[in-house]
């Protein structure tokens, strides 16, 4: 999507998949970040958002009842931004063109004139029994699949689904909406000859943390939902391949399925553990709690990058201070060499490991930050007197490090390379999200996961659970009153996931 060929604008209508993060496709994730406007649907997946540029204007179409936008102002809307130049992404749940009038705010768009493109997405049609393990074909049940909606336009007088010609074909027919009408459709299809022993099968929130599915026949289903409060979103799969189920039932066999999981990072780091969790069937309530932010002071630590190469040695307290450092490197230099001789010190793995990233050798990596241990570190590999080191560090962080190096005798300059502000915008809507339905455990990966969290000053929701990723955490989790539930034995993500699957198997055991 590059901006250079003209400033006429184009709306992509893109799908966003059936819930799971996973299935979403790389192009529909490319226009998201490359997005200058995301109008999104209540249905498309909001952790989506996640990957927006921080000045994409983001704006909630969702038409719950009793919501105000209506369709017609939706697709003036885009056709007014893609009118004033912009990338507009139009992001929808599942597939855009099946169902859920995509199609309509296509045509409107190409009426208008305005570039268009289309992004399928995997529809919950298909994704919704498959991860029910419902296979929607099979060579020893069907040959053919109807999509049918069971919530037509109301404006219609006569009901527009031939339910004889349906129950003539046979087959596999997944009903997406109308799952409050399902008592009428399924009278309709016992009244047009459907068996009455025909299986079916409802999928609710498929494929997300919260999926349930429900199972029973076509005489028996419309009540065991009421009886369930089994309500939308759903599909519904009527067929003989919903017995495959007994065999195939994959997903909500898994072991952290329907817990209500938060993550509190800052959005670029929360993947690898979100990701881990969701995968093994957690609901992920992702909550940026802190942003990073360039420093007050940009071109001093500017001025300092550029003189990198006078320093004996560079210190990296972090994993965004290395970030910080090298974009601005990079910037000034096309030449790695330009850093010069200098020798690198990295606090902590991650740190040393974001330094690798960019193919330069860590000379000295304290495990520890406690500035005592460092300063022990650079002494045991020789005197530190008179060498010139430079602290790349967040502004405001403790200055303890460049003192007890100073009173060691080296030369210290400090470059305050980023800020940490709080985030206090709510662009996926997690901390609404969290404040309505709650959760049943939160996980923290450092002391400042924890401050940042309760300095957003959000009610703690009840019942919800802590997961500490070690005692220096579990330390600060205490400190303000909290309870640790429980704490990872090897102190990374892989034992945080660990320490989280053996708190809600003995908690439900
Ligand atoms: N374009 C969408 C469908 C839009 S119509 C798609 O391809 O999936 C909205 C209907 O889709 C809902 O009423 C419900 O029947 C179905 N639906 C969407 N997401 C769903 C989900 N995660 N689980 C179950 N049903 C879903």
């Amino acid at each position: 999507m590059a901006k250079t060929e003209s400033n006429t604008g184009k709306v992509y209508l893109v799908g966003a998949g059936p819930g799971d993060l996973g299935l979403v496709t790389l192009r529909a994730k490319e226009c998201i970040e490359d997005a200058d406007v995301i109008v999104y649907d209540h249905l498309a997946n909001p952790d989506t958002l996640g990957w927006a540029r921080d000045d994409a204007e983001v704006i909630y179409a969702g038409k719950k009842p009793g919501e105000s936008q209506t369709q017609q102002e939706i697709t003036s809307l885009l056709i007014e931004k893609g009118r004033e130049g912009k990338q507009v992404v139009r992001l929808k749940g599942g597939d855009p063109f099946v169902f859920g009038r995509g199609a309509e705010e296509a045509e409107e768009i190409a009426n208008a004139g305005i570039p268009f493109e289309i992004v399928p997405g995997i529809t919950s049609a298909i994704a919704g029994p498959a991860y029910a393990g419902i296979p929607l074909t099979h060579r020893g049940h069907n040959s053919h699949v109807t999509l049918f909606t069971g919530h037509e336009d109301p404006t219609k007088t006569q009901s527009a689904i031939d339910y004889a010609a349906l129950a003539k074909l046979g087959g596999t027919q997944v009903m997406l909406m109308g799952i409050e009408r399902l008592g009428a459709v399924t009278s309709e299809m016992l009244r047009h000859g459907v068996r009455g022993d025909l299986p079916v099968a409802l999928v609710r929130w498929a494929t997300t943390g919260q999926q349930e599915t429900l199972t029973g026949t076509v005489s028996d289903i419309a009540q065991k939902a009421v009886a369930n409060g089994f309500n939308a979103p759903a599909v519904a799969v009527f067929g003989d391949v919903v017995s495959l189920r007994d065999t195939l039932n994959w997903y909500e066999k898994r072991p952290l399925l329907g817990k209500r999981i938060v993550v509190t990072r800052t959005r670029k780091q929360a993947s690898a553990l979100s990701n881990k969790l969701r995968s093994l069937g957690a609901h992920i309530i992702e909550l940026p709690t802190i942003r990073i932010e360039p420093p007050i002071n940009l071109r001093e630590f500017a001025e300092l990058v550029q003189d990198a190469h006078i320093y004996d040695w560079i210190v990296f307290t972090s994993a965004n201070g290395v970030d910080a450092f090298f974009d601005i490197f990079f910037k000034l230099y096309d030449d790695a060499r330009e850093i010069g001789g200098v020798r690198i010190a990295a606090i902590g793995p991650a740190t040393a490991q974001r330094v690798k990233d960019f193919h330069l050798h860590v000379d000295l990596q304290p495990e520890e930050f406690v500035a005592e241990a460092v300063v022990r570190a650079f002494k045991k590999q020789g005197s530190v007197e008179n060498e010139r080191i430079l602290v790349v560090r967040a502004e405001k962080a403790r200055d303890v490090l460049p003192k007890e190096l100073s009173a060691a005798g080296a030369i210290v300059d400090e470059g305050f390379a980023y800020r940490t502000v709080p985030e206090t915008r709510d662009i996926s809507g997690a901390q609404k999200q969290l404040a309505e339905a709650g959760a049943d455990l939160i996980t923290f990966t450092s002391s400042s996961t924890v401050e940042n969290f309760l300095a957003l000053g959000l009610p703690w929701p009840k019942g919800m659970h802590i997961a500490s990723i070690g005692p220096i955490t579990s330390k600060t989790i205490r400190d303000h009153g909290l309870t640790v539930d429980t704490e990872a034995r090897r102190h990374d993500i892989e034992g945080l996931v660990q320490a989280i699957r053996e708190f809600f198997a003995r908690s439900m055991g």
